[in-house]
């Protein structure tokens, strides 16, 4: 028998060494490593690697045109406009967040291709039970369960199908790999040869990973350097609601975003977010302002909500979520000193409705909105909505695709946008709805104490 060589594995980032160590000089996690035995696999490993990335990328371009077009619209989105061949895509996300479901359902859906859906979780039976809940039975779907990566890349080449489903890498093990499974050697190894059968055959194969608490792919973070494309498919439990997010994605942009409801017959793309994103209040309640968001090519309407108390004790609290958390500092400070007021001894909360993350500072503006309406206890009515960036001298700055904004908040059922003196309107003839605003101050100003309850009285 061939002599085992073993060494020690960041099990969070993949960090290798040659003792134990209680820190991971690469990633900062505590206890994560794991000795692992590796044989030769090492050498052969990045070797296949090195071969296949180049090759990819001519292929790329040789191919661009021959996506493979889903029915799900909003999958494709998040693809960039359906799948690319030989394209490895890796959809992370918490367990029982409907990874299986959206990957089956997309295997499904497809026309006149044969897909074959790899499960090392489920048994056929289990599979075949989820599969009757949704209506579609387009494609030849061949469901293999296994675990076995000798096994699944023999069914690859035998099959040669369209799309390879693997459900999920952290239960796939090869006997060439004498460590446990799940382990990053495993996972690591496992995911090579899946890359490199799917690089050469020229099949796209998606790859579903399992997120830890901490939000990072459990296994080694290698694995997203590996692929083509990483996918989040993320949301809150107790809603029905999911977001699959582009992470990374070497054949399109990452900003784009996908929104699905979980029904009975699986899951369904929203094709109008914004009335999820907007919660439906009966009264009007203070801190709450609508702003208008722009993922990839698509406005969505978000809704920031702020709470502005007074600190009982202590350094006041400063918490954001969904929001940048220094973003939400610098218009603190900025609302500080451009408008005299007292937040020093507030705490502040500010979150963004329905679960999502936004990182746009045309936000900005329906933040301060939010705030400012926290502080001062008045609400601000419901035909409003808000879109600019702050800058540091409290001046409102224009946002980019304003009129796309615009049109989707009049769509939405808002009469009154506030945005930037200085917004490029040329696309937008009917401007009736817009009222522009050159600084901080304009906002205040429109929002004395009589405007705010004239508004109130007129909405009852
Ligand atoms: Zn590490």
């Amino acid at each position: 028998m061939a002599k085992l060589k073993t060494t020690f594995i960041c099990q969070s980032c993949g960090y290798q060494s040659a003792n134990w160590l209680g820190k991971c000089p690469s990633c900062s996690s505590w206890n994560s490593f794991q000795e692992e035995i590796i044989q030769d696999i090492k050498s052969k490993q990045t070797g296949t690697n090195d071969a296949s990335k180049p090759k990819a990328l001519a292929e790329i371009n040789a191919n661009e045109v021959d996506r493979i077009k889903l029915l799900d619209s909003e999958l494709n989105r998040t693809l960039g406009g359906g799948i690319v061949p030989g394209a490895i895509t890796l959809i992370g996300g918490e367990p029982g967040i409907g990874k299986s479901t959206l990957l089956l359902q997309l295997a499904l859906s497809l026309e006149n291709k044969k897909v074959l859906y790899v499960s090392g979780e489920e048994s056929e039976y289990q599979i075949k039970l989820r599969a009757e809940r949704f209506e579609k039975y387009l494609s030849d779907c061949f469901i293999h369960s296994s675990t076995n990566l000798e096994i699944i890349i023999e069914e690859i080449k035998n099959i040669h199908p369209a799309i390879v489903i693997i459900d999920s890498i952290q239960t796939i093990v090869s006997q060439q790999v004498e460590s446990t499974i799940g382990s990053v050697s495993q996972i690591r190894y496992c995911a090579s040869q899946l890359i490199e059968i799917g690089k050469s055959l020229q099949i796209p194969i998606f790859i579903i990973g399992h997120i830890n608490k901490e939000g990072l792919l459990a296994g080694p973070k290698v694995l997203e350097h590996m692929v083509d494309s990483v996918l989040q498919f993320e949301g809150e439990r107790n809603t029905n609601y999911r977001i699959l997010r582009t992470l990374k994605n070497r054949f399109g942009s990452t900003s784009e975003l996908g929104i699905y409801e979980m029904t009975s017959s699986g899951l369904v793309g929203i094709q109008s977010p914004s009335k999820i994103l907007i919660s439906r209040r009966d009264e009007d309640l203070s801190g709450v302002a609508v702003g208008v968001s722009l993922q990839g090519n698509r406005p969505l309407l978000v809704e920031v909500q702020s709470l502005v108390s007074r600190t009982a004790y202590g350094t006041p609290q400063r918490n954001a979520t969904g929001f940048d958390q220094k973003r939400l500092s610098m218009l603190i400070a900025v609302l500080e000193k451009r408008l005299k007021l007292k937040l020093g001894f507030s705490d502040i909360f500010l979150n963004i409705t329905g679960g999502i993350r936004v990182d746009d500072p045309s936000l900005d503006l329906a933040v301060c909105a939010s705030l400012l309406s926290s502080f001062q206890e008045k609400s601000i009515s419901k035909n409003k909505c808000f879109i600019g960036e702050v800058g540091l001298g409290g001046e409102i700055r224009p946002s980019t695709r304003v009129s796309k904004r615009i049109s989707e908040a009049k769509n939405m059922g808002f009469s009154e946008v506030f945005i930037s003196k200085h917004s490029d309107l040329s696309e937008n003839k009917n401007n009736r709805t817009t009222i522009k605003l050159s600084k901080l101050n304009d906002l205040v100003n429109l929002y004395s104490i009589d405007k705010i309850s004239s508004d109130i009285k007129s909405n009852n």
